[in-house]
């Protein structure tokens, strides 16, 4: 994995931990057995994360479109070398699907 790569999965682990501390501290005063605080914090912590992480993935994707059809593919995370493969690979892809 790139140092590039890291910022979003960390910015998604960061937003993940601090929903979840903080849903595990407003629940903390209604003294809920174990097993409902754990699942109301896992998941609100997996929501964030996963909410975190498609946010930071639109914001530093690159998006390559079939300049005959309507195929597109979206990378994240790539260097320039990399990129320009996906652009070719995009444009050549073995089958169009025209716009109806
Ligand atoms: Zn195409």
């Amino acid at each position: 994995m790139k140092p590039r790569q890291y910022l979003p999965l960390a910015a998604s682990l960061g937003a993940g931990a601090v929903v979840a501390t903080a849903t595990a501290a407003d629940l903390a005063p209604y003294a809920l057995p174990g097993h409902l605080l754990a699942t109301c914090v896992m998941a609100t912590g997996a929501s964030s994360m996963w909410l975190a992480r498609h946010i930071t993935d639109l914001l530093t994707g690159a998006s390559d479109r079939c300049p005959e059809c309507d195929f597109s593919i979206k990378v994240s995370g790539v260097d320039a070398a990399e990129s320009r493969r996906w652009q070719e690979a995009v444009a050549d892809h073995p089958r169009h699907h025209l716009p109806h």
